[in-house]
This record gives C-alpha cells, sequence and structure tokens, in this order.
C-alpha cells in the first residue's frame, strides 16, 4: 500500500489506543518498511512473491520483539517492531487475492466489474471479513510476484503503462491493491487491513498487565 494509507490506517485503528509519541514511533517504523532497501529482497515485508511462510514467520518474530522488548522497560523497541509488523499484516490485502476471493464468493464476475457493486450484489467494504480461515488457507491463495526489470518501470509514472503491456496477469503490478487507482477492490483492502491491524493490537496485547499496558501504549 502507498504510504498515505498505511498511516490512515494506523491512525483509524489504533490513534485512540496509543498516545500521538507512542503512534508516531509505529507510524514511521511502519512507512519505514518500504524504503529502497526493504523493497528490495525482503518479500516477507510485504507478503509479496507468494511469501506467505515468511511473512507469518516474520510477522510472529517481531511480534515475539515486541513483547520481549516491554520486558525490557524499552518502549521505542517494541513500538519500532510492532509498526514493522503491522506494515506486513497491511500489505496481505494489498498484494494478495483475499479480497479477491472474499468478493467471488457473492459474484463470480466480481474480478473486473464495478459497477456490480452499484448494483448492490455486493455487500459493502466495511462488510469484509479480514480474517476468515478457509480463505486464509484456500488453495488459491496467492500475492503477486515481483517480475525484474519490468516491475521497476512499474514504479515510474512515465514508463508505468509500457511496463503492463509486459507484466503477466500474476505480477505485483496487475494484482496489487495499493492505491484507489487500483479500483473498488481497494476499498476492500482498505477496511480488511484496518480491521487486521486491530486484531493485531489485540493477538499482541492480550494477557499484558496493567504496567506493561501503561508502558506500551504510553498513557
Ligand atoms: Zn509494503
Amino acid at each position: 500500500m502507498l504510504t498515505q494509507y498505511h498511516i490512515e490506517i494506523l491512525l483509524n485503528a489504533l490513534g485512540h489506543h496509543f498516545s500521538p509519541r507512542a503512534l508516531s514511533a509505529i507510524t514511521y517504523a511502519n512507512i519505514h518498511q518500504d524504503r529502497l532497501l526493504g523493497l528490495f529482497w525482503h518479500d516477507e515485508f510485504h507478503f509479496d512473491n507468494n511469501a506467505f511462510a515468511k511473512s507469518y514467520a516474520y510477522i510472529e518474530d517481531q511480534r515475539a520483539l515486541t513483547i520481549s522488548s516491554l520486558q525490557k522497560d524499552d518502549a521505542p523497541s517494541a513500538w519500532a517492531a510492532f509498526g514493522r509488523f503491522l506494515h506486513t499484516a497491511q500489505d496481505f490485502y494489498a498484494h494478495s487475492n483475499y479480497i479477491t476471493l472474499w468478493l467471488s464468493r457473492f459474484d463470480d464476475s466480481s474480478q473486473n466489474k464495478a459497477e456490480r457493486r452499484d448494483g448492490q450484489t455486493l455487500p459493502a467494504p466495511s462488510e469484509v471479513d479480514a480474517v476468515d480461515p478457509s480463505l486464509l488457507n484456500h488453495p488459491d491463495l496467492c500475492s503477486g510476484k515481483v517480475y525484474y526489470p519490468f516491475e521497476l518501470l512499474y514504479f515510474w509514472p512515465p514508463t508505468k503503462n509500457f511496463s503492463l503491456q509486459w507484466l503477466p496477469p500474476d505480477s505485483h503490478a496487475w494484482m496489487n491493491l495499493d492505491s484507489p487507482e487500483q479500483g473498488f477492490k481497494f476499498d476492500y483492502a482498505m477496511q480488511a487491513a484496518t480491521k487486521r491491524t486491530v486484531i493485531e493490537f489485540e493477538k499482541t496485547t492480550v494477557g499484558f498487565s496493567e504496567a506493561v499496558c501503561q508502558l506500551f501504549l504510553d498513557k
């Protein structure tokens, strides 16, 4: 997802939980995952290239680091680790076909037909289920493959359309829901990523003592 949408998701999902200082540290670490060195050779940061197992392992490693940092009274390290793995969890909805699979339950032809939404055949984006077990384990679940060098041309506006002519349908360029430019499914990806962020927050903080909670939320 583009930086501004990661920020929007964090604000909507966590803004009322954390102090401004904590939220800004979480946000910085989150969007820093999309730095140039974080984009290359780090499929696990973004659920790219079908790196599902590596991405799930990365989330759990960073969650463990969040908790162990709090045990050492190191809130800044906890916020950074938390922000990093939330980026991965949010990118899942932008880089995999989870949203397409969820929508296909309601309308087999929903693949490219935004107008179906106006025809009220599809539920509203706010109704999306972010963690449907049958979809998380669906045999057709996949994420966009990054085909170099053409994928690089996709990120530069003057060569974007040129690159799309050469990239296959299973590429990141064709599959991503990184911005509203990708069509109506982006709204579902945003809603799902926001719900998932709340779920990850609850999963991480379950069992925290009042003192650890105070340290983490900085309140
Ligand atoms: Zn990313």
